[in-house]
């Protein structure tokens, strides 16, 4: 019988981190909410989907078979959650001077391209919206006949008012609750309540809508929350064990979803709740309407391996925003460089000892596995190098935690020109190598620590090193250090 560790997530639905039972023993159902094809995904977005990689690797570390659906949104998204605003897709045609449908593929292709670059595996399905008209006709079909949905102004609209617990995730905050009135907000007076929303549109403000499917309700385009609840059933079926996406997705996407896809199968559909807090930059959250932003090729034209921005996110938790700069990208090169080279100057030696590689996978299963702690899986990767096992059994258990952490730890050491970044180590050309990775790796931890807001531990390991003769000094180019 296959081994399985067990695992805790938080669940916002309860909000608590919970022991993790999939509805089937050994299987699990997992959910993505896709991008929307209209421009580049920035490295905020990719946050998200890296960690539901991490997750969903885990989840198969861990012995589970895991079966993961992803959508893409090529219709229907329009600029605010809340069916207001231009509609995105459209925006990048008219930007481009281009159909919708070549912007979908073009962008589609971009998306993958930047998550191959970040090691992040395609999800076994992949659906575009576009491919499941006639599955979205079927479920408003269905909620209309419950007397879930109602026509108005000739288009067709879900009564949040029919359901006794809407706000299903509860305790939103103002902020969330916001999302859906941010931008100027024209109401839409069909709307017999304020979160009412729609299922599809045959009368819009865009009347020259590029892609229109004939329907019962008139020739239109579908609302963008229904494509989630089909897409999964389609593949899924009708009970999931865990939905993704970030936290901005909590409302109104993802408690619209919860809505008509509930109202539709009659029972609880998806059992966790899995949200990825948001990539910030200095000014606040990342958007793609800010201008010039954030993406995986500005970092690689700034001489940035990819990799280094997935080091990046796994060094703190999913679950607490994290804040991009430059500096602290660079602080990451530093740490990926030196942890690659200690690696890669393991000595070829002795034999794998499989008894003491499989205690340390599920070590790294019930570490990682508590509510997907990244930075404590880094961690132990640094406990292993520590360690006296041999060189031979160093590297493949290291190789075994790099099948969740993804990073290429065991491939070919880092040269000057593979990473960019300044290096400390130049600085120190005199200092026995071993003395300055152990440097290194302190530095690196204070610098998770305060990543983390451990502060306590973060001045802790300063006030060792400084009895070591260490003096630290945070530069803008990065943490240097020197004898004292
Ligand atoms: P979109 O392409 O806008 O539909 O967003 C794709 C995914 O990125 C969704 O799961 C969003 O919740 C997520 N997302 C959007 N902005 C950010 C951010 N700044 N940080 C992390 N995730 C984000
Ligand atoms: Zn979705």
């Amino acid at each position: 019988m296959r081994r399985m560790c067990s695992m805790k997530l938080y669940n916002s639905l309860t909000k608590r981190v919970e022991e993790f039972v999939p509805n089937e023993e050994g299987k699990v159902k997992m959910y993505t909410c896709g991008p929307t094809v209209y421009h580049f995904a920035h490295i905020g977005n990719l946050r998200s989907y890296l960690m539901e990689d991490v997750l969903e690797k885990l989840l198969r570390y861990s012995g589970y078979d895991v079966k993961r659906v992803m959508n893409i949104t090529d219709v229907g998204h329009l600029s605010s959650d809340a069916d207001t605003g231009e509609d995105k897709m459209l925006k990048g045609a008219k930007r481009e001077h281009k159909t919708v449908m070549e912007i979908a593929k073009f962008y589609t292709d971009a998306f993958f391209a930047d998550c191959a670059k970040l090691n992040i595996k395609t999800p076994d399905v992949v659906e575009p919206a576009t491919n499941c008209i006639s599955e979205f006709i079927h479920m408003i079909e269905v909620l209309l006949e419950k007397g879930y949905a109602y026509k108005a102004g000739e288009n067709v609209y879900f009564d949040t008012s029919k359901l006794d617990n809407y706000y299903v995730f509860g305790g939103q905050n103002e902020e969330d609750l916001m999302v859906g009135v941010r931008d100027d907000v024209t109401e839409d007076e069909n709307k017999r309540n304020k979160n009412d929303f729609v299922l599809w549109f045959t009368k819009s403000k865009f009347e020259d809508q590029a892609l229109k499917w004939d329907s019962p309700w008139g020739v239109g385009y579908p609302g963008w929350h229904i494509e989630c609840s089909c897409i999964s059933m389609k593949h899924l079926g009708e009970y999931m064990d865990i939905h993704c996406g970030g936290v901005d997705n909590i409302f109104p996407h993802h408690t619209n979803e919860i809505a008509q896809s509930e109202s539709y199968t009659g029972h609880k559909w998806c059992n966790y709740w899995f949200h990825v807090h948001h990539l910030n930059d200095e000014t606040g959250k990342m958007s793609k309407s800010k201008g010039e932003f954030l993406t995986v090729s500005l970092l690689e034209e700034k001489g940035y391996d990819p990799l280094v921005y997935r080091m990046f996110t796994l060094q703190s938790h999913y679950r607490k925003p994290l804040v991009f700069s430059f500096e602290a990208l660079d602080q990451a090169v530093k740490t990926y460089k030196k942890l690659k080279n200690r690696i890669a100057s393991i000595p070829a030696e002795g034999e794998v000892d499989e008894a003491a590689k499989r205690e340390w996978h599920d070590k790294f299963a019930e570490v990682v596995g508590n509510d997907v702690n990244t930075a404590m899986g880094l961690t132990l990767v640094y406990d292993v190098l520590k360690s006296d096992l041999s060189g031979a059994t160093k590297r493949a258990v290291i190789d075994d935690f790099d099948y969740v952490l993804g990073l290429k730890l065991t491939e070919a050491a880092v040269t000057e020109s593979s990473v960019a970044g300044t290096d400390g180590t130049s600085d120190h050309a005199g200092e026995d190598p071993a003395f300055v990775a152990h440097v290194e790796e302190k530095i690196a931890e204070r610098a998770a620590a305060k990543k983390e807001k451990n502060f306590a531990l973060a001045d802790e390991i300063r006030a060792n090193l400084l009895e070591e003769g260490i003096v630290l000094e945070d530069t803008r180019e990065g943490v240097k250090w020197h004898r004292s």
